[in-house]
């Protein structure tokens, strides 16, 4: 059952400086912070979004700021300096947070960056961290340490697995959500399957071409090409796959592809913090098959919602695919509605912001 907050509060969410909200290329990040913006209006919470210029979002006041992009932390190598360019839009986001901070009673922090981290003693408003993606550089390991300690209420994780990669296995997790409703289900499948992320090395998009090879079926890809030279090699690599790419899809024209698969391959290389795209699939009955690695690891039940296979192995992934029949494509939709709805999501915010938040 949902619980609807007592309490209604002014919260400012301030999103990711390493792009635009709607082009995709801020990951799993841009749908986290739409959907999580949605999940607090249904509670009864009062919404503004900040995001660099350029950003598009349809369900709540947005703000945008200029500025440079920043790079994002996946980028760097553990010990490398992290570093902020010319009029960065990182700096200028947290110059127009500590702004407005007074007409908010919480400020929700989606930038996996150092800064935002390092000034939540200086904010008179409390500053919330959603911390995005698993440990990936030294600076961020120890400011992330250091708000577990003096804050620990101020910080979430979206799963176990992820709060693990920094030690901190106590740690809150808040998963995520979709709007339901913009999911259809599908009883039965086409003959193709599915890969769905930013084509991107971390991915690791070659493991589901190799299945694709080794099994004949074809694979329809949807995503951001942000490594066009990475893509370009895979498609020497594997000229007798059939590779589908379908672009970079709204959610509406996703799922309507995605719905139609007989499973969703997920086949990352580095550890997942998440996931958006397995609980995407779930919604509308499709299983998913994944390394048993990161977020998704704590999303699928083997045997139930899709195979968690031993991680990077082509042959595990087909011989679970020859067992696909075998899962009930209800039960996936099923999962995704007792767990990743919108309503079970603002229960957990609900919970995470009331022991942040003075009575
Ligand atoms: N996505 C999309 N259209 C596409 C392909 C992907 O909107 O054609 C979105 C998808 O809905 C998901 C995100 O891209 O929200 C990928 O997020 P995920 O958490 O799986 O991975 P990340 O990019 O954060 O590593």
């Amino acid at each position: 059952m949902s619980i609807v907050s007592l309490k209604s509060w002014r919260i400012l969410l301030v999103s990711t400086p390493v792009a635009s909200l709607g082009n995709g290329f801020g990951g799993g990040v841009e749908l986290s912070l739409k959907n999580l913006a949605q999940s607090l209006q249904l509670k009864g919470h009062v919404v503004t979004v900040l995001a660099p210029e350029g950003s598009v979002l349809a369900n709540a006041e947005l703000q945008t700021v200029p500025g440079q992009l920043q790079i994002s932390m996946q980028f760097l190598d553990r010990t490398e300096a992290m570093c902020l360019p010319d009029n960065s839009v990182l700096a200028n986001l947290w110059e127009k947070a500590r702004a407005l901070q007074n007409d908010y009673d919480l400020i929700l922090n989606f930038a996996y960056d150092w800064l935002p981290f390092y000034l939540t003693p200086f904010f008179q408003t409390p500053i919330a961290h959603l911390v995005s993606m698993c440990s990936l550089t030294n600076t961020m390991d120890r400011v992330i340490h250091q708000i577990a300690q003096s804050f620990p209420q101020s910080l979430a994780f979206h799963s176990q697995v992820q709060a693990e990669t920094f030690g901190l296995s106590q740690a809150r997790c808040i998963g995520n959500a979709l709007d339901l409703d913009l999911y259809d289900y599908c009883a039965d499948p086409q003959e193709y399957l599915a890969w769905v992320g930013r084509i991107s090395p971390e991915k690791a998009i070659e493991d589901a071409i190799a299945v694709s090879e080794a099994t004949g079926l074809e694979l329809r890809v949807y995503g951001v090409l942000q490594d066009l030279d990475y893509w370009e090699r895979l498609k020497q690599k594997f000229p007798h796959a059939a590779i589908n790419y379908r672009g970079f899809l709204g959610t509406e024209a996703l799922q309507q592809e995605l719905r139609q698969s007989k499973a969703l391959l997920m086949t990352p290389r580095w550890v997942e913090a998440f996931g958006n795209v397995v609980i995407e699939a779930l919604a509308c009955g499709v299983p998913v098959v994944a390394y048993r690695r990161g977020g998704p690891a704590d999303i699928i039940q083997d045997g139930i919602t899709g195979f968690l296979v031993e991680p990077d192995s082509i042959d595990g992934l087909v011989q679970a695919l020859n067992a696909i029949h075998k899962i009930d494509r209800q039960a996936c939709r099923d999962r995704a509605e007792k767990e990743y709805s919108l309503a079970a999501h603002g229960d957990r915010l609900n919970s995470w912001f009331q022991a942040l938040l003075p009575d």
